[in-house]
C-alpha cells in the first residue's frame, strides 16, 4: 500500500438505515456489490486507510448505508452488500427497498460503481442489478475486483468475458486489486473527476 495521504481523503460521517436520513450532498458517488466482492477493501484502498470501511469476515452483516465526505464536501457512499445466502427473505426485501430508494431518489448521485468479482465474473444477482440500473436510467460503471486472482496469462480473456457478460465495452470496466494496488490510482482519479464536475453544475 502506498505511503502518505490519498488524494481521496475520506472522513466517515454516519451510517443510516434509509437514504432520507442522510444529509444532502452536492455531488456523490456510491459503491455497491454482492457481499464479499471486496467493497470494504476497495474503499480502504481508494482512501489509503486500512480501517476506514470495515473489512468484514461476516458477509451480510454490514446492512447500513455508510456515508463518507471529502474536504470539498462531495461524498462517497458505501451501500450494503447484497446476495448473501444466509440473509433471510424479509431482510432481503428490506435491502432492496433501501437500495432502490437510495438509487432512484438520492439527489446529487452522479455515478454508481457496481463491483463484480473479477475472478468469478458477474453473478445472476449482479446481472439483475445491471438490468435494473439500465431500466431505471441510473448511470453506472462496473469495477471488477480481485484482479490479482486472475492469472496474468488469462487477464485479457477475462476482461473480454466480464465486459461481454455485463453487456459493456471493455473500457467501461475498471479492473482493480485492492490487495496489490493495481488499478487503484486510475479508479481514484475517476472518482475525483466525477465528483469535481457534477452533472448539475
Ligand atoms: P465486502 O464484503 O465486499 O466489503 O468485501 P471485503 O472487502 O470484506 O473482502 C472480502 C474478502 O475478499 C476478504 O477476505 C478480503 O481479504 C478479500 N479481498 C478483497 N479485495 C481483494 C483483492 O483485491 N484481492 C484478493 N486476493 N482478495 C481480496
Amino acid at each position: 500500500m502506498a505511503k502518505g495521504p490519498s488524494p481521496l481523503q475520506l472522513r466517515f460521517v454516519q451510517s443510516a438505515k434509509r437514504h432520507v436520513d442522510l444529509p444532502p450532498s452536492p455531488a456523490e458517488v456510491a459503491m455497491v456489490g454482492r457481499s464479499n466482492v471486496g467493497k470494504s477493501s476497495l474503499v480502504n484502498a481508494l482512501a489509503n486507510r486500512r480501517q476506514l470501511a470495515r473489512v468484514s469476515n461476516t458477509p451480510g452483516r454490514t446492512q447500513l448505508i455508510n456515508l463518507f465526505v471529502l474536504p470539498s464536501g462531495a461524498t462517497v457512499v458505501d451501500l450494503p452488500g447484497y446476495g448473501y445466502a444466509a440473509v433471510p427473505g424479509r431482510e432481503k426485501a428490506g435491502w432492496q427497498a433501501m437500495i432502490e430508494g437510495y438509487l432512484t431518489e438520492r439527489e446529487g448521485l452522479e455515478l454508481l460503481f457496481l463491483l463484480v468479482d473479477g475472478e468469478i465474473g458477474p453473478t445472476k444477482l449482479d446481472l439483475q442489478m445491471i438490468d435494473w440500473l439500465h431500466d431505471n436510467g441510473i448511470p453506472f460503471v462496473v469495477v471488477a475486483t480481485k484482479s490479482d486472482k486472475v492469472r496474468p496469462s488469462r487477464l485479457a480473456g477475462r476482461r473480454q468475458q466480464v465486459a461481454a457478460a455485463c453487456r459493456l465495452e471493455e473500457g467501461d470496466v475498471f479492473w482493480v486489486s485492492a490487495a496489490k494496488g493495481t488499478g487503484i490510482d486510475r479508479l481514484r482519479q475517476h472518482v475525483l473527476d466525477v465528483l469535481a464536475a457534477p452533472r448539475g453544475a
